[in-house]
């Protein structure tokens, strides 16, 4: 049991100098700079600044007078870089953004399409049916992949001309190329359905300039994560041109979802946009060179690498199917020689997720992707000890401390 805060800061330091030996490919994760995180321990942090519906300048408790201004200075950010009319910065991760969306625009019997957990769905409808509640009222289907992983938009377009859905939510934790969302706009129009985006991924690819921006394509609405591709702190958001949209959505996170947003985040969200808006459009297009370089570099050692026929991927990730090499989820092995990256967390898929944010903040470009492509082949094709693999990762990593792209 944990008696001191010595105890504590040794524990942190370990943290620390594990992860900084530790190659992250974890594409969900980013390496937010010193002066963003020095925000989190703002004085906003032990403030409740709730307000209810989607009024900000009503809020319930006293003492918020530069709370309020400083929320809503960060909305004119948050509109800024994706170009859209509202935002609601309530949600406190993209999940719950999400569960807002989807809660404040369903109604009871409606039919969903979004991503299936097979190809790297997060699952907002999906999974929130295995609560009793819900399993009850809310319909699910999933759309197609087609065999580059990109959504199949014909057979989606049959689907919902089929099913006449209520909403369909584009955006995965394994997307690789932008969605059909304009493709989709003039049906949604016709059969009277929405068109929601889970940007939780893209999220830094959209500010940057260098993903499509889902609302300038068609989305009604756009929600996702402040901490994978775009560098802030952990969190989430709501955007949309629709006002009428947004009021539901507001309606639903205050009282149902949420009261205190943890405030802190503001500051340092702020400082991550003002930081995007200078070195955004680099790091963007850095990102996905490396993501390009580094699928390049896997299939050239003779792994499958998925999206072959579309040059493999316009985001910040790569899937690698290692199925005919090894017979095992590749995650909690690749841990073992310091490589963090993802499987699907259903245990039994030979497709490994890999991200470039983290690498690329760190310093890395296209020619050290040869390096890390290396490093799979020695442990995955070549079967060379794990421990020995390890140590050179180690070392390897910690030459990389630096950040790129910030403050
Ligand atoms: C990560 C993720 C989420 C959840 O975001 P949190 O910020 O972890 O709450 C939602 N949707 C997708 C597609 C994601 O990848």
């Amino acid at each position: 049991m944990l008696k001191s805060t010595r105890e504590i800061d040794n524990m942190l330091k370990k943290h620390d100098s594990y992860r900084n030996g530790c190659l992250n490919l974890i594409a969900s994760e980013n390496f937010a700079s010193e002066k963003v995180r020095s925000y989190l321990t703002c004085d906003f942090g032990n403030r409740y600044g709730c307000y209810s519906t989607m009024d900000p300048a009503d809020r319930e408790y006293t003492g918020n007078k530069f709370i309020h201004e400083f929320e809503m200075e960060t909305h004119e950010l948050v509109k800024e870089i994706f170009k859209a009319k509202y935002t609601d910065l309530r949600p406190i991760g993209g999940h719950m953004a999400g569960m807002s969306v989807v809660l404040a625009l369903l109604e009871l019997g409606d039919l969903v399409i979004e991503v299936s957990l097979s190809d790297w769905g997060h699952g907002l409808a999906g999974p929130m049916c295995q609560v009793r509640q819900f399993d009850e009222t809310i319909n699910v289907e999933y759309m197609a992949f087609d065999e580059n992983r990109a959504v199949d938009t014909e057979k989606l377009i049959e689907q919902a001309k089929r099913l006449k859905p209520k909403m369909i939510i584009f955006g995965g934790s394994g997307t690789l190329f932008p969605e059909p969302v304009r493709e989709l706009r003039e049906l949604a129009d016709e059969l009277g359905f929405h068109i929601a985006y889970d940007a939780s991924h893209v999220t830094g690819l959209i500010a940057s300039g260098i993903f499509p921006n889902p609302l300038e394509e068609g989305a009604d609405i756009m929600f996702g994560s402040t901490h994978k591709s775009f560098p802030g702190p952990q969190g989430g958001f709501v955007v949309s041109n629709d006002k009428e949209l947004m009021i539901r959505v507001g309606n639903t996170l205050s009282p149902s979802l949420v009261t205190s947003h943890h405030l802190n985040r503001l500051p340092a969200l702020a400082a991550s946009i003002l930081e995007m808006k200078e070195f955004g459009d680099e790091y963007g297009k850095q990102v996905v060179r490396n993501s390009k370089a580094l699928a390049k570099a896997l299939a050239k050692r003779g792994f499958k690498v998925l999206g072959e026929g579309k040059d493999y991927t316009e985001s910040h990730l790569l899937l690698v199917d290692i199925g005919e090499h090894v017979d095992f989820a590749p995650a909690k092995f690749l841990e073992k020689a310091n490589i963090l990256c993802s499987d699907d967390f259903s245990g039994n898929s030979p497709e490994v997720r890999i991200g470039t944010p983290e690498s690329t903040r760190r310093g890395m470009k296209e020619e050290n992707m040869e390096d890390i492509a290396e490093f799979f082949k020695r442990l995955i094709i070549d079967k060379e000890d794990v421990d020995i693999v390890g140590k050179d990762v180690e070392s390897y990593a910690r030459q990389f401390t630096g950040l790129d792209y910030s403050y």
